[in-house]
């Protein structure tokens, strides 16, 4: 029996315009959906309210579009839906953190900020990673119900279960993190609005992803989703996680930002398919390290399993030579 079409994401927060970290992110999500015939979509992750760049989500679908690798499921393209957008699907969130606490696997948490400041210094002072100390989950259900007739401001945490277990990543192998040493994590914040942690589950549930390619930065956030999954009775999908894209002399890209935006190549008068092309020659995923692929070369020949994980590094001097 053929494996189904696979249905990747790719989900940047529109904090700032397309990057060439993001363009190839987005861009191994695509070939990986491309290869099989699934679908390749765009969600916005913008729950952090505090941290939106006005124009970066209409940046990072024009980029899409631009270079060549649009999103599926999208209303620019005739689509009923899409991009999808996190801030317009709050119930979906809220619903899931009901059904949480219903279960037990979640909590109310009212800590005042104060409280967990004072843990967080407690804990630097001692040389220590801070830590919640998970106090609201000794709550009584009348002690809970008190406060929130008192309407004393809340957030709910997820009641994360002690001990890494192991899980194997299509890129990193059997991986494992213990994500309870941080404490339980806040799901649904006083606002109403989801941390990144429930928004992403959920959603990657409710959009029916089977693959999350993202960078290996949340690799030890996937032991969390995996817990939040189980708690939630879906099915996780599968998880590669791309190594990091440094700048040739190793440091951050997002260091340099504004220089790597691909709105600046374009205007600079950059192909698109150089630009891909660059992206995926620092970064793995095919059996040879060949200069020049077009795009429907890049769909044949990409393969996940081919992908490194050690860091990539992005040559930009040698721009002329693609
Ligand atoms: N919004 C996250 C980011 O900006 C996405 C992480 C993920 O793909 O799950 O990188």
């Amino acid at each position: 029996q053929p494996a189904p079409a696979p249905r990747v994401r790719f989900a940047p927060s529109p904090t700032g315009f397309l990057h060439l970290g993001g363009l190839r992110t987005a861009l191994y999500n695509y070939l990986l959906a491309k290869q099989r015939g699934g679908a390749f979509i765009l969600r916005l992750e913008d729950t952090d309210r505090s941290r939106l760049t006005p124009g970066a989500a209409d940046d990072i679908e024009d980029m899409l579009e631009w270079t060549g690798i649009p999103p599926d499921e999208s209303r620019r393209r005739g689509g009923d839906y899409g991009p999808y957008v996190q801030s317009e699907r709050l119930h979906l969130y809220s619903q899931a953190a009901s059904a949480l606490l219903e279960t037990g696997h979640a909590y109310y948490c009212f800590c005042s900020n104060q409280r967990l400041d004072l843990l967080k210094r407690a804990a630097q002072r001692s040389g220590l990673v801070p830590r919640y100390d998970n106090r609201c989950r000794e709550l009584r259900p009348e002690q809970v119900q008190q406060k929130r007739s008192e309407g004393v401001p809340c957030v709910i945490r997820f009641r994360l279960d002690p001990g890494a277990e192991p899980f194997r990543d299509l890129v990193f192998g059997w991986t494992r993190h213990d994500p309870a040493a941080e404490g339980d994590p806040v799901i649904l914040k006083a606002d109403g609005f989801p941390t990144y942690h429930l928004a992403s589950v959920v959603d990657d549930h409710a959009m029916r992803v089977s693959h999350v390619l993202r960078g290996s930065e949340w690799l030890i956030s996937t032991a969390k989703h995996l817990q939040l999954f189980r708690a939630l009775r879906w099915t996780p999908p599968a998880y590669a996680h791309l190594p990091l894209l440094l700048n040739r002399d190793g440091s951050k890209l997002s260091k340099r930002q504004g220089d790597i935006c691909v709105q600046r190549f374009r205007e600079q008068g950059v192909l698109p398919e150089t630009l891909l092309d660059i992206v995926t020659h620092a970064g793995s995923g095919f059996s040879d390290n060949r200069i020049g692929r077009r795009l429907d070369e890049l769909v044949a020949e990409f393969n996940v399993a081919k992908i490194t994980t050690h860091s990539a590094l992005l040559d930009l001097d040698k721009l002329d030579e693609f």
